[in-house]
C-alpha cells in the first residue's frame, strides 16, 4: 500500500496545491483515527492540541483528501456525515441504522471480488467501492 502522504502530495501538485505543514499535520492526525469520524468532532480533537487550527483549512483538506481517494464518506439518513480512511485492502460495506445511527461494517472479500468481476466484465475501471445499506438494527426494530 502506498504512503497516503505521497498520494496526497502527488494529488495536490496536480491541483495547484502545496502540501503545507498544516495539511501534513491534519493528514497524520486523520490517519491515526481508526473509527468513522465526524468533521466537527475531529476539529475539536485537533484544537485540543493545536489551538489555532482553522476550521476552514480542516474542511478544505478533508475535501481534497476525499477527491484524492484517501477518504471515504458515509452519510446517515438523518444527514450526519462520517468519514474514514479509504484503504483498498480494507474496503468494506456499511450497514447503517436509520433510527440510532449506528454504523456496522461488513467485511466480505467474496462480495468485493464479485463487484470487481462484474465491473471487469463491463470494462469499468474500479477506483474504490462504497456500499451502504440502510435499515433498522437489532435494538431499534
Ligand atoms: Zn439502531
Ligand atoms: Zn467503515
Amino acid at each position: 500500500m502506498s504512503d497516503p502522504h505521497k498520494v496526497f502530495e502527488t494529488y495536490l501538485s496536480k491541483n495547484e496545491g502545496r502540501y503545507t505543514s498544516t495539511k501534513k499535520l491534519i493528514t497524520t492526525e486523520l490517519f491515526n483515527l481508526s473509527e468513522h469520524f465526524e468533521v466537527e468532532n475531529f476539529i475539536d480533537h485537533l484544537r485540543a492540541k493545536y489551538k489555532t487550527m482553522s476550521r476552514a483549512t480542516v474542511y478544505r483538506t478533508i475535501k481534497q483528501l476525499l477527491d484524492a481517494g484517501l477518504l471515504q464518506k458515509i452519510t446517515t439518513r438523518d444527514g450526519k456525515v462520517f468519514y474514514e480512511q479509504s484503504r483498498p485492502q480494507n474496503e468494506h460495506a456499511h450497514i447503517i441504522c436509520n433510527i440510532c445511527g449506528k454504523i456496522f461494517e461488513m467485511h466480505d472479500k467474496e462480495l468485493n471480488d464479485k463487484i470487481d468481476n462484474y465491473c471487469e466484465n463491463m470494462n469499468f475501471k474500479v477506483d474504490y467501492r462504497s456500499i451502504h445499506i440502510y435499515g433498522q438494527c437489532n435494538n431499534c426494530s
